[in-house]
């Protein structure tokens, strides 16, 4: 027991070493993202996240972005629990049968102007789920599709470029 102790005071965490991703990208990235929102929305971006079937790998990361190392609540970024609140809906995984309705309801629920974004090689293109007796289909296959995050599963950075991408073109076009 006493070595049991003694090891776990002086042993070196087994967690993963924190992203290499630089502090002052992640703050530049996400001040940018805020800044283009409140030019397009006058407020700041509302996000809903849907699992229409995925491993939650890519949940994971998504989630993220709320933990302490990513933090994008302080850039004004918000994940909520309604769609009704919502300007975007990250869409995860392939639309299994038994979610199909769900993200049907999801979307028609998110009021305009709304945003969907595919993250996942699975919300593309159904990735490994492809031959799956419970797929239908990738996320273009039940709604519009905006913006695909590839990635398996995609970083929280390449969100954060995406969503830029994905607001900034909307507010010139
Ligand atoms: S893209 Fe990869 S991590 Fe994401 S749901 Fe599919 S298998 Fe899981």
């Amino acid at each position: 027991m006493r070595r049991m102790l003694l090891e776990g005071l002086f042993r070196r965490p087994v967690t993963e070493e924190a992203p290499a991703v630089a502090d002052a990208e992640l703050e530049e990235l996400a001040a940018r993202l805020g800044a283009v929102a409140r030019a397009r929305l006058g407020r700041s971006l509302s996000i809903r996240e849907v699992d229409a079937g995925s491993c939650n790998g890519c949940e994971l990361e998504i989630h993220a972005l709320n933990n302490s190392y990513y933090d994008v609540e302080r850039f004004g970024l918000r994940f909520v629990a309604s769609p009704r609140h919502a300007d975007v809906l990250m869409v995860t995984g392939p639309v299994t049968a038994n979610m199909r309705e769900g993200l049907e309801r999801t979307y028609a629920a998110t009021p305009a102007p709304k945003w969907v974004v595919a993250v996942g090689d699975c919300a593309a293109g159904c990735g490994v789920f492809r031959k799956s007796y419970a797929t239908i289909g990738s996320v273009s296959a039940v709604l519009p599709v905006d913006l695909v995050i590839p990635g398996c599963p995609p970083e929280p950075i390449a969100m954060l470029k995406g969503l830029i991408g994905l607001i900034e073109a909307s507010a010139r076009g």
